[in-house]
């Protein structure tokens, strides 16, 4: 079991107050907030063991390199892949690029990119960029009233004309969890490449690429109590040695001549340039944080989160809630006379920090009919009684708004 109320004495940012009241970060989507241990273990390294990688012969040289290292083995087994397969980008949104950069090398005209309408637009614009440029057609599984993806319309449009799909695991607006397994042996059947956004679904649920089977799987670090400024892509090795490099520069040749180049193995053919090295370290001790808490106790706090919280949100008058009744670490909703923004204004005033507009998901929005939601976001820091709070939180807004 997680005991949330335990765990927040982990995370310094949290003993702050807000406006004199407790702080109640309900914000974790779009970024959470960060362990002692992890701050420990960046501070450590710069103080201790900080050169740079993959360079220096010399002692401080290698023990960075190791270290570094280290944590590809480490992000390797949290989500069950090879230490080749782990590639150190800067972001979930470089992940997304680099796949629609070095895959798209390989698409013709008029083959066809499925994702869903419920996708982030990191996972949705890269895409249609490409298409355009390539004279790609982009098409959508259908989002169905429940928050849900309508399978069946996925079974019809995943056809052998499709060469990607690539889908969210985890809605950042809705918490709706996808059948990304059954969506991958979708993509597998008709030869296309199977892609997991795994964003919002790495930091809340045990991930495993193998039992998944996907081609390729990105996250952020700092969505997963980690630093900013480094992210992972997972891909099959098979894929990941025929693919071209995405950026170039140093570290990721093998060899240099004023006629060309040659490219460095796998994964680091991936890594050109100075990396993230401190936040690599960071995102290895967050992963040990999260992996100590076990992320099957992870994913049951998370889900019992949202259950309780759509359960008390739903008894306020004026409430509509978006997304299915089962989902994990997000819950959407709008009031009744109140844009959402003003929501969150007035619940800042309590201590509390929502998100409020429409989370990098325009045409999911369009699709919901509104132009934006509030969105409370929970992580492992969270415990039932920040739901009360915001439950007290939207109840004194409608007072202030009727006056
Ligand atoms: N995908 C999803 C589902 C997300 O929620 C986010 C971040 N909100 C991203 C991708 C992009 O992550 P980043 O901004 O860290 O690149």
């Amino acid at each position: 079991m997680i005991n949330a109320n335990k765990i927040r004495e982990d995370f310094p940012i949290l003993q702050q107050k807000a406006y004199g009241k407790r702080l109640v970060y309900l914000d974790s989507a779009a970024t959470a907030q960060k362990p002692q241990a992890m701050l420990q273990a960046m501070d450590t390294f710069y103080k201790t063991s900080y050169a740079n990688v993959h360079r220096g012969i010399y002692q401080l040289g290698e023990e960075a390199t190791l270290q570094y290292e280290m944590v590809r083995e480490k992000v390797a087994k949290f989500i069950n892949a090879q230490r080749e397969e782990i590639i150190f980008t800067k972001s979930a949104t470089e992940a997304a690029n680099l796949l629609a950069h070095s895959l798209g090398e390989k698409l013709q005209e008029g083959d066809e990119i499925l994702l869903t309408e419920m996708e982030h637009h990191s996972n949705l614009v890269p895409w249609q960029q490409l298409a355009k440029k390539k004279k790609l057609v982009v098409k959508y599984i259908l989002l169905k009233n429940d928050g849900t993806l309508d399978m069946k319309a996925a079974r019809e449009l995943c056809t052998k004309k499709t060469k990607i799909l690539s889908t969210v695991h985890v809605s950042n607006v809705l918490g709706t969890i996808n059948p990304v397994k059954e969506l991958m042996a979708l993509a597998h059947k008709q030869g296309a490449l199977g892609i997991i956004d795994g964003a919002q679904s790495v930091p809340h649920l045990p991930v495993d690429v193998k039992e998944l089977d996907c081609d390729f799987l990105f996250f952020s670090g700092h969505k997963l109590l980690g630093p900013s400024g480094v992210g992972t892509l997972y891909g099959k090795r098979k894929h990941l040695e025929q693919m071209e490099p995405f950026l170039f520069g140093g570290d990721m040749i093998k060899e240099v001549s004023f006629a060309g180049a040659s490219w460095n193995d796998v994964p680091w053919k991936f890594e050109a340039g100075t990396p993230n090295i401190t936040g690599v370290i960071g995102l290895g001790a967050a992963i040990d944080y999260i992996s100590a808490l076990g992320m099957a106790q992870v994913a049951e706090h998370g889900k019992e989160l949202i259950a309780y919280a759509r359960q008390e949100l739903a008894k306020i008058s004026g409430i509509t809630l978006y997304g299915p009744k089962e989902g994990i670490a997000v819950v959407s909703f709008s009031i009744l006379g109140i844009p959402p923004h003003d929501v969150a204004a007035l619940l800042d005033r309590e201590g509390l920090a929502v998100r409020a507009g429409n989370h990098c998901a325009m045409p999911l929005l369009s699709k919901l009919g509104v132009p934006g939601t509030v969105r409370a976001s929970f992580s492992v820091y969270n415990a039932k009684e920040d739901v009360d709070v915001l439950v007290a939180g939207i109840k004194k807004a409608q007072e202030v708004f009727r006056q």
